[in-house]
């Protein structure tokens, strides 16, 4: 009788710590999931710089911080997790920069030309939009230096009219691999265009330049000028200064697109 009850006090224990294990692991998967999500999450506000915000948007972002991981804590699921890092990072990634300022004007399309004109968005863009800014997010750090600028490879990004992100590579690096995610080779690096950009910028009153752009549809440089007499002279300043490349020069005067030879 005492063997029988050992046998079954035997059994119920295992039985019992098979149950417990089984409940306390998924708890702590979960839980560690969790954990993850969050640090991940602080992560990346952190790598967008308090300095690159004014005081009450950086306060913003620490309230959509603290309120994703509320969310992230009370999550039952690991997909509930991802939704809700997802929607910080996505919340995060609207608040205005201070040096955003600044690329506006660079990034400017312009309207009058037809360089690239606007993608019309598809039924799916507001379905990808978001988990394609995370993707994306984590592959930009693999273009981006210790000291914050861009890899030499990295040749722009654009988001096309299914809400997806389109990274331009000089070469086929693919850091992070993604359904949300289209990497494009294309001939010049971001950093390249952006030297034409500072190049003319301040020699802008020179060569009657109004407006400079980056186009990272057609990874090219958008260069509105004045007047049509100063084209040789632009020109052979960018040959002058290396920044001259065929097929990479979008000059406009007023609506007419002039291609240099
Ligand atoms: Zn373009």
């Amino acid at each position: 009788m005492l063997k029988k009850l050992t046998i079954f006090c035997v059994m119920f224990l295992l039985l019992f710590s098979i149950i417990g294990l089984a409940a306390c692991n998924n708890g702590d998967e979960l839980a560690d999931y969790k954990t993850q999500a969050i640090e991940s999450l602080e992560a990346y506000a952190k790598s967008k710089g308090q300095d690159n915000y004014t005081a009450e948007n950086w306060e913003t972002i620490k309230t959509i911080v603290e309120n994703g991981k509320t969310t992230i804590n009370t999550a039952e699921s690991k997909e509930a997790v991802d939704t809700a890092k997802a929607e910080a990072m996505t919340a995060i990634m609207t608040i205005d920069e201070v040096t955003k300022k600044e690329k506006d004007v660079m990034y400017t399309l312009l309207e009058s030309s037809n360089c690239c004109p606007p993608f019309e968005q598809s039924s799916s863009y507001w379905d990808n939009i978001a988990p394609s800014a995370v993707a994306y997010e984590e592959a930009i750090i693999y273009f981006t230096t210790a000291t914050g600028e861009y890899t030499d490879d990295f040749g722009g990004v654009f988001v096309d009219e299914n809400g997806l992100h389109n990274i331009c590579v000089v070469g086929n690096r693919k850091p992070v691999i993604s359904d949300y995610l289209i990497y494009k080779q294309v001939e010049n690096s971001f950093n390249f265009l952006k030297s034409i950009f500072v190049g003319l910028e301040s020699e802008s009153q020179q060569f009657s330049v109004w407006q400079v752009s980056v186009c990272e549809v057609c990874n090219g440089v958008i260069i509105c000028l004045e007047s049509e007499s100063k084209i040789p002279l632009l020109i052979e300043y960018l040959k002058t200064n290396s920044l001259f490349k065929k097929g990479t020069l979008n000059i406009f005067v007023g609506e007419n697109q002039i291609v240099p030879n």
